[in-house]
């Protein structure tokens, strides 16, 4: 079925053809019904399967064919709440893109942000407001915020929020919204996401999307075994060989990521960096310039690798493999989006191999092997234009001291 069969607004066919999306997704296909009829949805379903979509096509559906009624105090009608301030952006995009030629006015409120505007704004009337629970709050507890007519709240990238620690700031708002529909949208499902739905949900419409491998099957991801101290060489070959491309590189620390953005400085590589240490504008400006391809190649935490949507990324490379064996799903998904095909390489060091095998054990199967032959090996360091060796034993050095020191400290490495 095309999305101009649908029983959807004109306005929303307008766009989503502006968009060129023609057909649903199969969470789309199977959420917006049920959503349409004002039925509580718990959806799982793999990254870039077009989860945001499935919750904004049919609420802003619902949003302008029954308007607000006349007495109406300008609360919010509809509350979404996400785990990050770049999710809230994304989100917000999706909803304003989608409800250009309706009446429904959008808004994302978010910490880090001149708030004047987003509180006047709030006054105006908003239908739709996308926010991070710390601010949401914040702002409901100086008055600025009312939820007393909230028809939908949507729980999006709900795992996050749940390993994030916000299960009591949900439980906070759930309290206050008089009676709703809710919306529960997640990648990944074990027994606390359950508890913590069905906790919330009351009888819902289940919709699980989610065939053996958890990898999109647009992604075709391998892993070469690489050491510790030549990753850099064999990214910088990588980016090289790759003109043009959009790559986002993964990395264990934000201490890591400062320094292979300096190594690839040091060959000619300009690279943006991501992580929690940056301001929040910074973060802003900085995905802002990778989305639109100023800068090709994005050095991030996993603090990014959730939700996040940068449309053409070509290349993920897992520069470190991820501490938490479900976060190579999330990595690998933020290319081969939609309809896209995507690349994800690993960097596999000696020291990762049990990293390896708990990736593998959780994907159920093994991970396809990149083969680098000795030749081959030996030719990506040669080819470097690192020449002055002097500083590259220091940077060793260095790399060795950080990793002697993380692993001494792991719990403080487990922040990014
Ligand atoms: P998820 O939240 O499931 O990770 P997103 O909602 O971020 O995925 O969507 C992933 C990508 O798929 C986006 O770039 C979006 O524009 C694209 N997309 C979504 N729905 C469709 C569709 N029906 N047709 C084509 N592309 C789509
Ligand atoms: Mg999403």
């Amino acid at each position: 079925m095309k999305f101009e069969q649908y029983n959807i607004p004109e306005e929303i066919k307008k766009s989503l053809s502006e968009l060129g999306f023609r057909k649903p997704t199969d969470i789309q296909y199977r959420a917006i019904p049920s959503i349409l009829k004002g039925e509580d949805v718990l959806a799982i379903a793999q990254t870039g399967t077009g989860k945001t979509a499935a919750f904004a096509i049919p609420v802003i559906s619902r949003l302008h064919d029954e308007p607000r009624d006349r007495n109406s105090q300008l609360g919010v009608r509809c509350l979404v709440m996400v785990p990050t301030r770049e999710l809230a952006v994304q989100i917000t995009e999706v909803f304003e893109t989608l409800a250009k030629y309706t009446h429904v006015k959008v808004l994302s409120t978010m910490g880090g942000v001149d708030e004047a505007p987003q509180i006047k704004q709030l006054q105006d009337g908003i239908d739709v407001l996308i926010t991070t629970p710390g601010r949401m709050f914040d702002l409901r507890s100086r008055g600025h915020l009312n939820l007393d007519e909230t028809e939908i709240l949507i729980l999006d990238e709900a795992d996050h929020m749940l390993a994030l620690g916000f299960i009591r700031d949900i439980r906070d708002v759930i309290r206050y919204l008089p009676r709703h529909q809710t919306l529960f949208f997640s990648a990944t499902i074990d027994d606390d996401i359950k508890d913590l739905a069905y906790s919330l949900v009351r009888n819902p419409i289940r919709i699980q999307i989610s065939p053996k491998d958890p990898v999109s099957k647009n992604v075709d991801h391998a892993v070469a075994f690489i050491e510790m101290d030549d990753k850099r060489f064999f990214l910088e070959r990588m980016i090289k060989e790759n003109g043009g491309k959009k790559i986002l590189v993964f990395v264990r620390t934000k201490v890591r990521a400062e320094r292979v953005h300096k190594a690839m400085e040091r060959v000619g590589i300009d690279t943006l960096t991501i992580h929690g240490d940056k301001e929040q504008e910074d973060r802003l400006e900085v995905m802002d310039k990778f989305r639109k391809g100023d800068v090709n190649v994005l050095i991030a935490t996993d603090l990014s690798a959730r939700g996040i949507d940068i449309p053409g990324v070509n290349f993920v490379v897992n520069y470190d493999l991820p501490d938490v064996a479900e976060n190579y799903v999330h990595r690998v998904g933020r290319t081969g989006r939609g309809m896209e095909r995507g690349h994800a390489y690993s960097f596999c060091a000696e020291e990762e191999l049990e990293i390896l095998k708990e990736i593998e054990s959780f994907l159920g199967q093994e991970v396809k092997r990149f083969n680098i032959d000795k030749a081959d090996y030996s030719m990506t360091l040669a080819l470097t234009e690192e020449s002055n060796n002097n500083w590259q034993k220091l940077l060793l050095d260095a790399e060795k001291e950080q990793s002697v020191w993380e692993k001494k400290n792991p719990k403080k490495n487990k922040k990014k």
